[in-house]
């Protein structure tokens, strides 16, 4: 035997061993599909600086809720006050997969807003939360991205008021009226709509959410608005009576939103319900999946959960 095909031999023999043991790990840990390709860091930008909520303690929570999922890391772009020039609040949108407001307040300089609304149009994801989508009232292509929006002077000319009746149905409502409104603040249901989209599959379809605003009559111009879940607007806590949207999706050009009206404060967002919502429907917009999974101590149709 030459030297060489001894060589041959003990390589020969070496593959074998190291097929047979990695058959053996494989036989031991069974492979997932989420293994066989890691899941790339997802960048998100939350935007804040202004709001006539508490941003300054939301906003941590947010990017907590984010971050513990391990599938995003995150900044956060803090515009100027209202008293303040924003002229120079350019966010280089771009640099993210999914851009999160949480922001209330002051129209952008045009050159900002016009990059906003090119970064979603492009594809890029967005996420408003509770009263972003108040914000900008006179700004059409945000109220395109968002669907629906309250307050700051909506009326039926920002278009019709969305409800859902029991069979899930969703009204439009052109009748004269106010956009935005809420009763008092409660522990109400939310209900699922669609069972089968990335963010809402394997969420009960019935779980109670902690102490919140309830927004109803919300308007807008509703294009391609898809509503993931409702909660029922109890009269006897000030409430409208219908179904209103609680979770939405809208696609605006090649851009996938996620509209969540829940997260009035601290409570309203220490709530596994709102963690996972928030966090899965952030995923899905960066990406048009879902990887975060519905944790085993998510609320149930009479028992709330608070994170903490
Ligand atoms: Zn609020």
């Amino acid at each position: 035997m030459t030297p060489r095909s001894r060589s041959n031999i003990f390589l020969a023999i070496a593959t074998i061993v190291f097929v047979l043991q990695a058959n053996t790990q494989a036989a031991d840990k069974p492979k997932t599909k989420s293994e066989d390709k890691p899941k790339k860091i997802i960048r998100a930008l939350i935007i804040d600086g202004q709001n006539n909520h508490d941003w300054k303690s939301t906003t941590p929570l947010l990017k907590q809720a984010l971050e513990s999922s391990g599938r995003f890391k995150v900044d956060v772009a803090t515009a100027p006050g209202a008293k303040e020039d924003n002229s120079n609040f350019k966010p280089r949108f771009s640099d993210y997969k999914v851009v999160i407001s949480n922001y209330n307040g002051k129209r952008w300089p045009e050159s900002t807003e016009k990059g906003f609304a090119g970064y979603v149009a492009n594809g890029g994801g967005f996420v408003t939360v509770h009263a972003a989508d108040n914000s900008f009232p006179g700004w059409p292509e945000y109220n395109r991205i968002i669907g629906v929006g309250g307050w700051e002077g909506r009326t039926e000319k920002s278009g019709p008021r969305l409800y859902l009746d029991d069979q899930s149905d969703v009204v439009r409502d052109k009748s004269p009226g106010r956009g935005g409104h809420h009763g008092q603040q409660h522990e109400f249901q939310i209900r699922s709509r669609d069972t089968h989209h990335p963010v809402t599959r394997g969420i009960p379809a019935l779980w109670l959410h902690t102490k919140d605003e309830l927004y109803d009559s919300l308007r807008g111009p509703a294009e391609s608005l898809h509503v993931l879940a409702t909660a029922y607007s109890d009269p006897n806590q000030g409430g409208t009576g219908h179904n209103e949207p609680v979770l939405m999706t809208i696609e605006y050009g090649k851009g996938r939103v996620f509209h969540t009206v829940l997260g009035h404060a601290d409570y309203s967002m220490n709530c596994v319900g709102f963690v996972t919502t928030f966090t899965r429907g952030a995923e899905w917009a960066a990406t048009g999946e879902v990887t975060i999974p519905v944790p085993g101590n998510f609320p149930t149709a009479d028992k709330s959960s608070p994170t903490k």
